[in-house]
């Protein structure tokens, strides 16, 4: 990494695994499969993988088989769970790398099943369902069919039974409980067909942190262990942020009233002001929604942003500074002196969540891990 580059990602691995200390014991000590998709939200899916190995993570769980042959590389041996399931041609490398699809495709089935044949084992899956979240997943009226299908594959085992919640963010809503209610009833199906999941498993962050489903023995957070918001209801949860992201201060200039501020001259000075030019913008992740809504930390106090997000600058008012600097540092994510500005916070200024911030941040930035 350059360490003369201004801007930097830093990842606190101590906070990460004091939050996933605390999803363990909202599971009651249960196993947890770990998040790491997207680069464990722009984290570092090899740093915060081998962190969370430490931890006893008992599972991993990314999107795509690109991902998981680089944890494999690693030397990580636990199960990993391809969220996105694979394509059937990569089937025997899924069998020889010990790679566990979420099955929503019989195609895909039918190549494992012939993989398996191939080695003389049985390839384990984890059948998706969809019981509500309205996205991938096979559907509980095709189930019995499906499960007919399976049953003729003999090298294709069903280790687990699995769905996704679409309203756990929000704590009460009762479409969770319609959720388990339909997912019960598609478990029982599965065993009444003679197959006998080994996991069971739900919750996002919401769903752990925010009810039980006795019938799971699994549940697979994500952004909690990042210390993010997994919905309003969670702020009483002690998760501590992860990342944060910082700059320094570029240029101290005084501008006389009446200056207009970057493209489109978004804003206009009202009064002479001070401000300070900061070398981030939209190529950095920094998003340009974020104009004229956003604040920052320098010196410890919130200053707010004025004008357009460029490409690689932005502004601040830094007019009520006792004192800046060029070199001063800027905290656009995280913590300076009392001050915070957590992920949902920056999330909220520019409409989004915190998921999409920490992808973003993360992966247009030179990290460091602390
Ligand atoms: N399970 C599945 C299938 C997901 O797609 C995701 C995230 O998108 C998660 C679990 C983790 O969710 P969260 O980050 O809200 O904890």
């Amino acid at each position: 990494m350059a360490m003369s580059h201004p801007n930097q990602v830093r990842i606190d691995l101590s906070a990460l695994r004091h939050n996933f200390r605390l999803a363990k014991r909202a599971f009651s000590g249960r196993p947890l499969l770990a998040v790491v998709k997207a680069d464990a939200y722009g984290h570092g899916a090899e740093q915060v993988a081998r962190a969370l190995h430490d931890e006893g993570a008992e599972m991993f769980g990314v999107a795509h088989l690109r991902e998981a042959e680089s944890l494999r590389r690693l030397g990580l041996v636990q199960p990993i769970l391809l969220f996105c399931g694979a394509d059937p041609g990569d089937a025997g490398v899924l069998a020889d790398l010990g790679l566990v699809p979420m099955l929503f495709d019989l195609e895909l089935a039918r190549a494992l099943d012939a993989a398996g044949r191939a080695r003389g084992r049985r390839i384990p899956v984890h059948l998706k369902i969809d019981t509500g979240m309205g996205r991938v997943g096979f559907r509980p009226e095709e189930l019995d069919q499906v499960l007919a299908a399976l049953a003729a594959l003999r090298h294709v085992a069903i280790e687990g039974v699995v769905s996704h919640l679409a309203m756990a963010d929000e704590r009460e809503h009762p479409w969770s409980d319609r959720q388990y209610d339909t997912f019960a009833a598609c478990l029982e199906r599965v065993r009444q067909a003679g197959f006998q999941p080994r996991w069971v498993h739900l919750s996002n962050s919401a769903g752990l942190f925010g009810r039980e489903f006795p019938l799971c023995n699994l549940a697979r957070p994500g952004i909690s262990l990042y210390g993010g918001l997994p919905g309003e209801g969670f702020r009483h949860l002690d998760l501590k942020p992860v990342m944060s992201f910082v700059s320094r201060v570029a240029q101290v200039k005084k501008v006389p009233a009446g200056t207009g501020i970057s493209y489109g001259h978004r804003f206009v000075t009202r009064q002479e002001s001070l401000l300070a030019a900061i070398p981030v913008g939209y190529s950095d992740g920094y998003l340009r929604a974020l104009t004229n809504r956003a604040q920052v930390l320098i010196r410890g106090r919130r200053v707010p942003l004025v004008g357009r997000v460029c490409m690689n600058w932005i502004l601040a008012d830094v007019g009520a500074l006792p004192r800046v600097a060029v070199g001063d540092p800027v905290t656009l994510l995280g913590t300076d002196g009392s001050e915070c500005i957590r992920g949902d916070e920056l999330a909220g200024w520019a409409d989004t969540i915190d998921y999409e911030i920490f992808c973003l941040l993360g992966s247009c930035n030179p990290r460091c891990y602390l």
